[in-house]
């Protein structure tokens, strides 16, 4: 008889579990519709007011045996789901997002076509320091079949004391010996004001990692038409990486790089750390091309070969490295460029390893 009643009591609570069930989420379509109205007028999500009213009503109605400190709990848990739930929805809608648009991003650089499956590289020194310096890293990428030379005419600097960049004189550096060796070439902004005057030297504006979220930067480098590299803050998550780019698409530009180029953590081995696995994550999160800066990530010579196989291997669309004509006078990043002989080592080292384009 005992058995019987406790078959009976049990039917019971599994039949609660299913009406709760139900009922959740029967709450759940109703916090979308909600969340749907709130979107359209613009209005947050999370109401505090409106939240210590529905614990209040719960206090008020509580008949026991639970103690109202524990249907709170519980009651938060739920209204926690139901925010979140309402987040995912948002998330759908970033325009960055795959799941907003499943093809591939191709940014077209002076027709190179990053993000078409083949892997692309781009080098080129820290700074611009001088035509000569520029011209001589430029012949050498050329000679290796490459189009995409970077160099940063302003430099955001760790000190105020630290060469700062040549400014627009390195954009004019920049914009010649790309001319003469019919080459893309990519630079730092660091100021909205100069994006206006950057569109006349370069080919892509690249947003370095100190500004992942100078958010009117993002905002001024996507209302222009000018392909963005956008690298990733250096104590960035990818959600916050993610945001970053869907700061620039907002504006109306979709032709934007994503660049990873190593996170701070406690480890002192390397420069960054290298998150290598955000590669993946952002392939399949966003549909934007990812490139690797083997350089900033590691900081170091003797990892610029493995990380690029690595880049390579887990399907970066392409590789960013400083190379300098004489890293030991570098104005910046002295320890960590190559010099052309090593730039072409590196190189042929990849292409034995490695089929794809330039
Ligand atoms: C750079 O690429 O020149 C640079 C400064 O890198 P980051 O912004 O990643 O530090
Ligand atoms: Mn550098």
């Amino acid at each position: 008889m005992n058995q019987n009643n406790l078959e009976t009591l049990r039917q019971q609570v599994e039949d609660k579990n299913l009406e709760i069930l139900k009922l959740i989420n029967e709450r759940g379509k109703l916090v979308q519709e909600i969340g749907k109205i709130k979107e359209a007028q613009g209005v947050h999500r999370y109401d505090p007011v409106r939240e210590r009213a529905m614990l209040d009503l719960i206090t008020e109605n509580n008949d026991g045996p639970f103690e109202t400190s524990t249907l709170q709990h519980i009651f938060k848990e739920i209204f926690k789901a139901g925010l979140d739930l309402q987040e995912d929805d948002t998330q759908k809608g970033l325009l960055v997002s795959r799941k907003r648009k499943p093809e591939d991003t191709i940014v077209n650089i002076k027709g190179e076509m990053i993000g078409d499956g083949k892997q692309y590289f781009v080098v080129g020194p820290c700074a611009v320091e001088s035509y000569e310096q520029v011209a001589q890293v430029a012949q050498a990428a050329k000679g290796q079949g490459l189009k995409l030379l970077r160099g940063g005419a302003f430099k955001p600097r760790t000190s105020p004391y630290d060469f700062q960049g040549l400014g627009l004189e390195g954009l004019k550096i920049l914009k010649k010996v790309a001319d003469e060796f019919d080459m893309a070439v990519i630079s730092e902004i660091v100021n909205p004001a100069d994006i206006e005057v950057a569109l006349d030297y370069i080919d892509v504006i690249q947003i370095g990692a100190r500004n992942m979220q100078n958010f009117e930067l993002l905002k001024a480098a996507g209302a222009v038409k000018k392909p963005v590299l956008l690298k990733r803050g250096m104590a960035a998550t990818i959600d916050e990486f993610i945001n970053a780019a869907e700061y620039i698409i907002a504006q109306g530009n979709d032709q934007i790089i994503l660049c990873e180029r190593g996170i701070r953590t406690y480890e002192k081995a390397t420069r960054n750390t290298l998150d290598i696995s955000a590669v993946p994550i952002l392939k399949s999160e966003t549909h934007l091309p990812v490139l690797v800066d083997v350089t900033h990530s590691t900081g170091r010579k003797d990892l610029l070969l493995p990380t690029a196989k690595a880049a390579l291997a887990i399907g970066a669309d392409g590789v960013m490295a400083e190379v300098h004509p004489d890293p030991a006078v570098a104005l910046s990043d002295a320890n960590q460029q190559m010099d052309i002989g090593q730039f072409n080592e590196w190189i042929t080292q990849l292409r034995s390893h490695y089929s794809y384009k330039a």
